[in-house]
C-alpha cells in the first residue's frame, strides 16, 4: 500500500454513522464526522447517511477518487464463532455477516446496511470487516464458559465472546509504548468506559477475561445499558409485570444503566444533577462506581500481580471524579493515585498515579478507527496471513 493510501473507517450504529478517513502509516485523521439521527428527518436511511458522509468528504467539490482511498474498514460489532481476524467482504462474508449466524442477526444488521450501501458507493475498493469480538477469540475456556448446560451452549454459540476489541488491543498496545515496555512484560487491566463500558485483563498482551459475554450487555454497568443483573429477573419479571423478550432487550439496552437509575446517560449531566442534590443521579453513580470496583478488583485477583490500570473512552478519558472514586483506598492492593495528576486537564496519554504506587495507572486515549484503518492496511500489505 503506498504512503499516501487511505482507509475510510465506516462505524454504522442503529441511529447513527461515524466515519473517518485515516492514514493507517503515518496515524495520520485526514477527515472525520458523524452523521446522526437515522431514520428520523433528513436521513432516512444508512444510504441517505452515507450519502451524507461524502458530501462533506467532498465539501470542497473535490471528486472521492481525490480522497486517495484504499480500502473501506467497517467496523462489525458480532462475528460470531466464525469470523473473527479481519475479513475481505465478498458476497459469501457479506451474507454470513447479517443472515446466516442468528447471533450476527442481532447484532449487526446496521453494519450489514451500511457495507450494503458503502460496496455500492465504492465497488472498485477492497471492503474489509473488523470485528468487535476479534481480541478476545482466544480467551482462556475458563473466562469464556458459562456454566450452562453444555449441549445448549454448543447448539447455539452460547459463550463469553468479549467486546470493544479493537480499543482494549489499540490501549494496551499503546501502554507498553508509553511505558516503554514490551507488551508480553505487562499484566494490565484495561478500563473502556464510554456509552458502552468494559473492562479487560490481559497477560502479556492476551487477553484473560473481559466484562462483555455472549452479547454486550454483560459486566459493568454503563450509560444505557444495564451491565450484569441476576438471570432470574427475566422470568421473575415476565410472569408478574408480562414483560415479553424484545420489550426487556430493548429495557436493559436503551433504559437501564445511569440513565435508567439517574435519568442521565452523559456523565456530564449525571453529575450536574447530583451537584443540585438528586438521590436518584447519585445512586446512579455509586451503583455504577461500586460495579467498576468489583471488576477492578477480580481483575487483579485473575491477573495476580497488576502492572497497570488504564482508564479509556469518553467516560474513562476525562471523568477524574469517575476514576478517583473507582480507585480510591485500593493502596494496601497497591494502587495509588496522585490527586493532581488525576485532576489534569491534558488530553494524551498520561500516568495518573503516584510515583511510589506498585501498580501504575494510566489515561490513555483510545483510537478505534486508526487501530481499523491499521488492520485494514495489515490484511491489505499480507492478504495470506
Ligand atoms: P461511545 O461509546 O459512543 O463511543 P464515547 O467513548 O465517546 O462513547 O463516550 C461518550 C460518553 O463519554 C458520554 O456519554 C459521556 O458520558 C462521557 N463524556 C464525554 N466527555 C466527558 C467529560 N468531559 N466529562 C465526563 N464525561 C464525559
Amino acid at each position: 500500500m503506498a504512503d499516501s493510501s487511505r482507509v475510510l473507517v465506516v462505524n454504522s450504529g442503529s441511529s447513527s454513522l461515524k466515519y473517518a478517513v485515516v492514514e493507517p502509516d503515518s496515524a495520520t485523521m485526514v477527515a472525520d464526522g458523524v452523521i446522526e439521527r437515522i431514520g428520523d428527518g433528513p436521513v432516512a436511511d444508512h444510504s441517505a447517511a452515507l450519502q451524507a458522509a461524502f458530501e462533506e468528504l467532498t465539501e470542497s467539490g473535490r471528486p472521492l477518487e481525490s480522497l486517495n482511498l484504499a480500502a473501506v474498514g467497517h467496523r462489525v460489532v458480532h462475528g460470531g464463532p466464525n469470523l473473527y481476524e479481519p475479513t475481505l467482504i465478498d458476497d459469501d462474508v457479506f451474507a454470513q455477516l447479517g443472515e446466516l449466524e442468528p447471533l450476527a442477526e442481532l447484532h449487526n444488521p446496521p453494519a450489514v446496511q451500511g457495507i450494503k450501501v458503502a460496496r455500492k458507493a465504492l465497488p472498485d475498493l477492497p471492503h474489509i470487516a473488523v470485528f468487535d469480538t476479534a481480541f478476545f477469540h482466544d480467551l482462556p475456556p475458563a473466562a469464556a464458559t458459562y456454566a450452562i448446560r453444555r449441549d445448549i451452549a454448543q447448539r447455539w454459540g452460547v459463550r463469553r465472546y468479549g467486546f470493544h476489541g479493537t480499543s482494549h488491543q489499540y490501549v494496551s498496545e499503546e501502554v507498553a509504548k508509553f511505558l516503554d515496555a514490551p507488551l508480553d512484560s505487562l499484566n494490565q487491566i484495561v478500563l473502556h468506559l464510554g456509552n458502552g463500558a468494559s473492562a479487560s485483563a490481559i497477560a502479556g498482551g492476551r487477553p484473560v477475561d473481559t466484562s462483555m459475554g455472549l452479547t454486550p450487555l454483560e459486566g459493568l454497568v454503563m450509560g444505557t445499558r444495564s451491565g450484569d443483573i441476576d438471570p432470574g429477573i427475566f422470568s421473575y419479571v415476565s410472569r408478574t409485570a408480562g414483560l415479553g423478550v424484545e420489550e426487556f432487550d430493548d429495557i436493559l439496552n436503551d433504559e437501564s444503566g445511569v440513565f435508567g437509575l439517574g435519568g442521565e446517560k452523559d456523565f456530564r449531566a449525571l453529575h450536574k444533577r447530583i451537584e443540585s442534590g438528586d438521590e436518584a443521579a447519585k445512586l446512579a453513580y455509586d451503583v455504577y462506581i461500586h460495579r467498576l470496583r468489583k471488576y477492578i478488583g477480580g481483575y487483579m485477583a485473575v491477573l495476580g500481580n497488576t502492572d497497570v490500570i488504564t482508564f479509556t473512552a469518553g467516560v474513562g478519558e476525562n471523568d477524574a471524579a469517575v476514576r478517583r472514586d473507582a480507585l480510591s483506598g485500593l493502596t494496601p492492593l497497591g494502587v495509588e493515585l496522585d490527586e493532581r495528576r488525576n485532576e489534569s486537564p491534558d488530553k494524551g496519554a498520561r500516568r495518573i498515579s503516584s510515583d511510589g504506587s506498585p501498580t501504575t495507572v494510566l489515561v490513555v486515549p483510545t483510537n478505534e478507527e486508526l487501530a481499523i484503518a491499521q488492520a485494514c492496511a495489515e490484511l491489505i500489505r499480507n492478504p495470506g496471513s
